[in-house]
């Protein structure tokens, strides 16, 4: 381990916490687990004793010793048991920036061989086949055959004025397909000249961050900013939080980037989507990459407002304090019945509402929470907002 995975300002915060507890009161994780070891204020507290530990000075004094390779060990299986949500971050009153620290902590516990097998096979997909289930790249648009109106071309063209940008999750994972399907139908019906880019599309790297690796985006970065280049776009849109919060904060700035829900605003805004009545009562979910991570929380509620027929009711926890669903920091890999607890709180939370549906506006989030939904009989519907947005299109079912 090293303290030169923390810049000065992470190194003065780690000591600068005052165990108030107030980020263990919102952690999904403490709340999922009822373990007080998975909030931030007990990681700071071990963080804190290592970092000493490793300053010659303190050392000599002999006030902190070296961890051992256990307790290291013990430590990591706190810190990667957290889904990198930030709603510690924003309940912090003394104003830590804890989501960053968390990418640097996991970083360090990698480069101390200190971390879960997991992070090995997050690795090695990405090394091996560009995204993040080790599946054959080649088949990433493969979902466009599902479609039955499909164009021939299948929508990976050689030039277009717009990138979508569809991402793993959504490429490979059959349940999460039905978003880029709605998508692609939203944009044939607003006449969007859009393109997908098929194999030459690599995972956008945020797996590694979560997994501590973030030493090694470059290539995927170059990979594919090159492949939107030679298709002569200018704007990328995304319907993953995740990708584009990674976008807008790792890849170089060149192009005009949106996140799906900016982009349909736009749509709606230019009269491009005639949306016919929908007699719902739906609540929102914010995914934390695009909410608390993005800051977009208007964009999807200005969308549900614009249907007509559409009751809507906001979650108690909603905008800046949204409880996280369970799907982020690479949590379902590692330790899949944690995330499912924490997608059952969430689910009660949107059972308290006596909502429908509920709506959100990534497809992790529609993943965890139609999961949860579905083994446990929860009677209510889990949608992403584009399938909502392509089910009010007027003659769309
Ligand atoms: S990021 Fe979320 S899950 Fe992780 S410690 Fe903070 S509040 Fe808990
Ligand atoms: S909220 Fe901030 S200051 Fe309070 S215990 Fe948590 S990390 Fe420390």
């Amino acid at each position: 381990m090293s303290n030169r995975n923390y810049s000065i300002r992470q190194l003065i915060q780690i000591q600068a916490c005052t165990n108030c507890q107030a980020c263990a009161d919102v952690c999904p994780a403490v709340a999922g687990s009822f373990d007080g070891k998975l909030s931030a204020a007990y990681r700071l507290e071990v963080l804190g004793r290592l970092v000493k530990a490793r300053t010659g000075f303190w050392r000599r004094l002999g006030f902190v010793k070296e961890p051992t390779a256990e307790e290291l060990r013990a430590f990591s299986d706190t810190v990667f048991r957290c889904t990198l949500c930030g709603n510690c971050r924003q309940a912090c009153p003394a104003g830590l920036d804890l989501t960053h620290l968390w990418h640097s902590l996991r970083r360090d516990l990698v480069a101390s061989e200190a971390y879960p097998g997991k992070i090995d096979m997050i690795r090695e997909n990405l090394d091996e086949s560009h995204n993040v289930f080790g599946e054959d790249n080649e088949e990433r648009a493969e979902w466009v055959e599902d479609m039955p109106d499909a164009p021939e071309h299948g929508y990976v063209k050689e030039r277009a004025e717009v990138i979508y940008f569809t991402g793993c999750v959504s490429s490979f994972f059959p349940l999460a397909q039905r978003i880029p399907m709605a998508l692609a139908k939203i944009f044939d019906a607003a006449r969007v000249d859009f393109t997908l880019l098929g194999e030459d599309e690599w995972c956008c790297g945020f797996p590694l961050l979560g997994a501590g690796l973030g030493g090694q985006l470059d290539g995927l970065i170059a990979n594919n900013v090159e492949a939107i280049k030679a298709r002569g776009a200018k704007q990328v849109v995304f319907a993953c939080p995740s990708c584009y919060r990674m976008w807008q904060e790792h890849y170089p700035q060149e192009f005009e980037l949106f996140h799906a829900t900016e982009f349909l605003g736009r749509l709606l805004k230019e009269d491009r989507l005639p949306l016919r009545e929908l007699d719902l009562t739906l609540t929102y979910h914010d995914p934390c990459d695009l909410g608390r991570g993005a800051g977009t929380f208007d964009a999807p509620r200005d969308i549900i407002k614009s249907i007509p027929g559409i009751r809507f009711v906001e979650l108690s926890n909603h905008r800046e304090n949204c409880s996280c669903c369970g799907g982020g920091g690479n949590l379902e890999m590692i330790d899949a019945s944690l995330s499912a607890n924490i997608a059952g709180n969430k689910m009660k939370e949107v059972q308290a509402t006596g909502a429908q549906a509920v709506v959100t506006a990534c497809q992790q989030c529609v993943r965890t929470m139609t999961t949860y939904a579905k083994r446990n009989k929860v009677p209510v519907e889990v949608m992403d907002i584009v399938q909502l947005i392509n089910k009010a299109l007027a003659g769309e079912d």
